[in-house]
């Protein structure tokens, strides 16, 4: 029997794996040992665990265990790599590039840094939601000391050119930062091939709890400083103070090595089921997608309904489908999406824009409720 309401916002949030939440749950309890306690066998068992979740989210990445800082989560990785990275770099240079369709935690961590000093370019995006390389080449300046551009977009799935950018940025000597929160667990993430010298992720867009997630920073060619934004006792090769949170932390390990297990044969399932709700709502000639389909997440799809309000729209399909409009941050007003506005969609248009985001627990038999409840819907309207 399907269960409503069903649950297509897996962008927002993920629920926590069954699995996830069994290996973490002896980390409240019985081994509830401080990881920073070296005198005894409490601390020792706490400090064994993250250093195993250390070497399961290096292992997703291709990164090393040492590269790894372990956060509360994305905004406050993003937070660390820029900031941080701003104030080490200061005698460098003050320019940072970035894109329009950033998440807010990265915009707004730039509207700080702005306020500080810093000189921010913000690359525009084409209609399929992607910058231009040659427009990023052309924006380097001698003072450039950042690049911050996100794997794939939060709202629309799209993907920029990660390759290419990080290959920029190493040719010019400049730091490379991406916001792969989205991506990770996702779709295949090497920060080697790729040249990425800081990388952030979070535990519960992959199945984890919320309130953990880490920071990817390159020790070797470059070894990348930051300033630290907590100050405490030293932890994480001081970049980032206070206890550490071991159930978060073994939970993020765990969520890391499932994704390595799975991410090949899910990725393949959850784009048959977003296909297959694509193709049946876009034969209603008013849905669109928005944004370019070849290089996209498998599981998103932002699909826009011309000449129909939004508001009633986005009411009448949350009665039994979890869905958003906009990212779930910005959704608490009325504003039309930042990313679709910056890809040339009308406001309008943009209002009537759903996202719709799969997951590892969707089925096909909610794929084909939500089709037919939404076409039934939009032919309403
Ligand atoms: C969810 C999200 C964030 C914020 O992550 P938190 O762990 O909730 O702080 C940042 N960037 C992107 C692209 C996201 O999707």
């Amino acid at each position: 029997m399907l269960k409503l309401p069903i649950y297509l916002d897996n962008n927002a949030t993920t629920p926590v794996d069954p699995e996830v939440l069994q290996t973490m749950l002896p980390y409240f309890t019985e081994h509830f040992g401080n990881a920073a306690s070296r005198n005894h066998s409490f601390g020792w068992v706490a400090e064994e665990a993250v250093t195993q979740a250390r070497e399961q989210v290096a292992q997703l990445i291709h990164a090393e265990p040492a590269e790894i800082v372990f956060t509360s989560g994305a905004t406050e990785a993003i937070n660390l790599a820029m900031k941080g990275a701003y104030e080490m770099y200061s005698t460098k240079g003050n320019h940072i590039i970035t894109c329009v369709t950033e998440h807010k935690a990265v915009l707004d961590t730039c509207r700080h840094l702005e306020k500080s000093g810093a000189e921010l370019t913000y690359l525009r995006v084409n209609s399929d939601g992607i910058i231009d390389p040659e427009a990023l080449e052309a924006a380097i300046r001698p003072n450039t000391i950042l690049i911050s551009i996100m794997m794939a977009n939060n709202e629309t799935g799209v993907l920029h050119p990660v390759k290419a950018i990080g290959a920029l940025a190493k040719a010019h000597g400049i730091l490379f930062f991406t916001d792969a929160t989205q991506a990770v667990g996702k779709i295949p993430v090497d920060v080697q091939a790729d040249n990425i010298d800081m990388l952030c992720l979070s535990a519960h867009k992959i199945y984890g709890p919320k309130g953990a997630g880490a920071l990817y920073v390159r020790r070797k060619n470059p070894r990348v400083r930051l300033a630290a934004q907590i100050d405490g006792g030293g932890h994480e090769k001081g970049m980032r103070s206070g206890t550490l949170n071991v159930p978060g932390i073994v939970a993020l390990g765990k969520c890391c090595s499932l994704c390595v297990q799975k991410v090949d044969e899910e990725s393949k399932r959850i784009t048959a089921l977003r296909d297959q709700l694509e193709k049946n709502l876009t034969q209603l000639n008013v849905i669109k997608i928005n944004g370019n389909t070849a290089h996209r997440l498998p599981n998103v799809t932002n699909l826009s309904f011309a000449g129909i309000p939004g508001d009633r729209l986005l009411r009448e399909i949350s009665r039994t489908i979890a869905v958003s409009s906009g990212s779930a941050c910005t959704s608490a007003n009325p504003e039309p999406s930042h990313v679709l506005k910056a890809m040339g969609v009308t406001d309008d248009l943009a209002k009537s824009s759903i996202r719709f985001g799969l997951g590892r627990f969707t089925t096909q038999e909610e794929i084909e409720y939500a089709i037919d409840k939404v076409k039934k819907i939009a032919a309403n309207l």
